[in-house]
């Protein structure tokens, strides 16, 4: 990206944002507005309309007479080409879009840049499997009878997505649910509306008919209540915090909606003894830090064995010391700002708690000394015990818990010791002990000597109270289809 390019203003699709309905950018029909805030200057970078019930329900009906109207008309090779035209359109406007999203969210422009292209890959990876949804021919017992199954859409999806990868997360639900031919309402969270407003905006670009892809940035309270309480909605695609998820699942079976949940976490980073250490230092420094701890399967708890304890930890201390923290628009920054200062708030909180319950501060511990944005330190606490708070609650910010373990089974029970189940990883160069443990892990990921590593093609999901259901892969898909058993009397 050139200098030029990289002013702190949005292009003008976004000045201000609009709600995208049937094909066409709409006020609220209550006029209303919200600022958005760049967190890394604690400036409003523009306005956006907030969708209530009443922008809800039109961008409800227009997904829904897209669906049984043209959507549901085109043939799997056209689905499948518009979804590679997007991604293609994505790659040409990769620059303008990290920007805006680094703008809005505060992570350094490199890991926006990241999110882009993932972004794009997952458009690609979802692209390919438009024609290869396949039904079955099943050989029943029942004399003369022939039995075949469809995989058919499940119809209009609500897909509701957190702040921490706005486009990324959006993509992981919006891909595979327009393959499967479905229509989408996407509500964005309401920090981080602008991606997807671009989103809708390449759509728009390449072709995609009016009413298959609508975005509607509002508040969880109204937007995405009414989302999920609207009898057009077939299935809920959510990713956010538990306890929304479960409010989420409580409305949503009134209307006997499909729902699927992605959620928080608080995932173990083991390091056994025998690992290769300097390497799994960097692993735990880019488990925890990455994305700012803003990651729902961040490394939030290193697991150290007890002979190795002194000297990683002295490692992840050194390095979270030497990070960079600042304008994440600057060329090395590492840790950018936090959302918003309501999450700044919410992470120092926790540091303190950390404190006060005897936890050990031997890397930043506070709020970094940049105004007026939301910076906190890299904060690695040592001598944290399972019971304490910052071991069991998910902080979603840059502060690591560490604990020491005795051996492979202590280190199991540790683990799995938490309401969650999203992610974990294993560091150690015995192959045997390694798969042991992960065959152990209550967690829908595990890494094995690296951390942190996503592909559209690898399922992603929830064990316990990370949720359920799954995003990417062949798995995502099924998600968004359901099944017909057609008989033939054959006589
Ligand atoms: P959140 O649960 O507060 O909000 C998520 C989304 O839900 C937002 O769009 C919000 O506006 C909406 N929402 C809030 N209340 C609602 C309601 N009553 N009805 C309908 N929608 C409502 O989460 P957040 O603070 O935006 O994001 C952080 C959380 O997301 C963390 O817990 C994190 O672990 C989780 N997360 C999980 C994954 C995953 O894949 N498992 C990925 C990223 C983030």
């Amino acid at each position: 990206m050139t200098e030029a390019t990289l002013t702190r203003s949005v292009p003008d699709v976004l000045a201000p944002g609009r709600l995208f309905i049937g094909g066409e950018w709409q006020d609220a029909e209550s006029g209303k507005t919200f600022e958005v805030i760049d967190p890394a200057r604690a400036e409003v970078v523009t306005e956006v309309a907030e969708a209530d019930a009443a922008d809800i329900d039109r961008a409800v009906r227009a997904a829904r007479e897209a669906f049984e109207g043209n959507w549901h008309k085109t043939t799997p090779r056209q689905r499948g080409r518009l979804l590679w035209k997007l991604a293609e359109r994505l790659e040409e406007r990769k620059d303008e879009i990290a920007l805006v999203e680094t703008l809005n969210n505060g992570k350094p422009l490199f890991e926006s840049g990241i999110d882009v292209a993932m972004t794009i890959q997952t458009f690609e990876y979802y692209a390919g499997w438009a024609t290869k949804i396949e039904g079955e021919t099943i050989p029943v017992s029942v004399p003369f009878q022939f039995n075949y199954t469809l995989r058919e859409p499940i119809g209009v999806v609500g897909a509701i997505v957190p702040w921490n990868f706005p486009l990324n997360l959006a993509s992981w639900k919006v891909a595979p649910a327009l393959a499967a031919g479905c229509t989408v309402v996407l509500k964005p969270a309401t920090e981080t509306p602008l991606t997807a407003l671009l989103l809708a905006d390449a759509a728009a670009e390449v072709g995609f008919p009016p009413g298959v892809l609508n975005v509607v940035p509002g508040q969880g309270r109204t937007a995405g209540e009414a989302l999920v309480a609207h009898p057009g909605v077939d299935k809920i695609a959510f990713t956010g915090s538990t306890a929304v998820g479960q409010h989420i699942a409580r409305v949503a079976v009134d209307t006997v909606k499909r729902v699927s949940l992605e959620l928080g976490g608080k995932s173990p980073n083991i390091v056994f003894a025998d690992a290769d250490l300097p390497v799994a230092a960097k692993g735990a420094l880019n488990g925890i830090f990455y994305g700012k701890g803003e990651v729902c399967a961040a490394g939030s708890r290193l697991l150290v064995e007890e002979s190795a304890h002194e000297q990683l930890v002295g490692m992840v201390a050194e390095g979270a010391d030497g990070m960079k923290v600042g304008d994440p628009l600057e060329k090395g920054t590492r840790i950018g700002a936090v959302v918003s200062e309501q999450q700044m708030e919410t992470v120092l909180g926790y540091i303190r708690k950390g404190v006060e319950e005897g936890a050990r501060v031997v890397a930043g511990g506070g709020r970094a000394d940049i105004e007026p944005g939301y910076f906190v330190k890299p904060t690695v606490f040592d001598d944290v015990t399972s019971d304490m708070t910052i071991a069991r609650e998910e902080i979603f910010g840059p502060v690591l818990a560490t604990l020491t373990f005795d051996g492979v089974e202590e280190a199991i029970e540790l683990a799995n010791d938490s309401m969650y189940g999203l992610a974990a990883a294993v560091w150690t160069s015995d192959v045997k002990k390694a798969h042991y443990v992960a065959s152990r892990l209550k967690a829908g990921t595990v890494w094995i000597n690296t951390y942190n590593l996503y592909d559209p093609a690898s399922p992603f999901g929830g064990y316990k109270e990370s949720g359920y259901g799954r995003d990417l892969g062949r798995h995502a898909l099924e998600g968004y289809t359901q099944v017909k058993s057609v008989w033939v009397n054959l006589r």
